[in-house]
């Protein structure tokens, strides 16, 4: 079986860039937020589910999952809340397991924002943290998604700490300078991890 490397980092770190750069090297990607989608697709256990437990108040005129909907239908109801992730927890990690299977890499970077929130370090061998000091990830934040310094804080805040994913790493990415910066630091980390697959051979 091929070795998971788990990537995390805050909003805005630069886990799609760094990604993305270890796709460039063939590296398969399994993403959490795209296995979140697949998981409530239409004709998937999980929106039956859920369509089942809301009505179809729930879904697009096309059939797909109105998220937005979900999430005000859940926001101010903790039970339904709850129940939403016991559903969807298991869901999402039975695919990603499934997915980890049939990665054909030397090993896979398994992506997922709220790796250390959601307790799924257990599921990689390595953790590699993307790090950037706060002001630079609130100013690339701004820009990319056009929102209020607010709202940033308000995610910054429901998030694990800078700190407590440094101390959960294993080995750490510093995303403060530019893109060949980066590249240097995923050509490096590329380069350990093939050492890591072929020993675990
Ligand atoms: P999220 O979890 O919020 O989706 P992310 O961690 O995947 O974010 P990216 O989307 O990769 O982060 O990066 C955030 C923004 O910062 C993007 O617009 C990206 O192009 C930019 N960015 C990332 N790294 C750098 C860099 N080294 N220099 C300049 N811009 C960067």
């Amino acid at each position: 079986m091929t070795i998971v490397i788990g990537l995390t980092g805050g909003i805005g770190s630069g886990k799609t860039t760094v990604a993305n750069m270890f796709a460039d090297y063939g590296i398969d990607l399994i993403d959490a937020d795209i296995i979140a989608r697949e998981v409530v697709a239409v004709g998937s256990v999980g929106l039956t589910a859920i369509t089942k437990k809301f009505g179809n108040r729930i879904l697009l005129s096309d059939g797909n999952l109105d998220r937005s909907q979900l999430r005000t239908v859940i926001f101010s109801d903790p039970q339904l809340k709850n129940w939403l992730n016991q559903l969807l927890h298991p869901l999402i990690r039975e695919k990603m397991l499934a997915d980890i299977d049939h990665a054909t890499s030397p090993y896979c970077l398994l992506i997922v924002p709220l790796m250390i929130e959601n307790n799924l370090q257990t599921m990689v061998d390595r953790l590699l943290v993307v790090d950037v000091d706060q002001q630079t990830q609130i100013m690339r934040t701004q820009q990319r998604d056009n929102v209020s310094l607010e709202q940033i804080n308000n995610i910054l805040a429901a998030q694990a700490s800078r700190q407590q994913r440094l101390d959960a790493a294993d080995d750490i990415i510093c995303n403060n300078g530019d893109n060949q910066a980066l590249l240097t630091q995923v050509a490096q980390l590329h380069l350990h991890y093939l050492t890591l697959a072929q020993a675990a051979k």
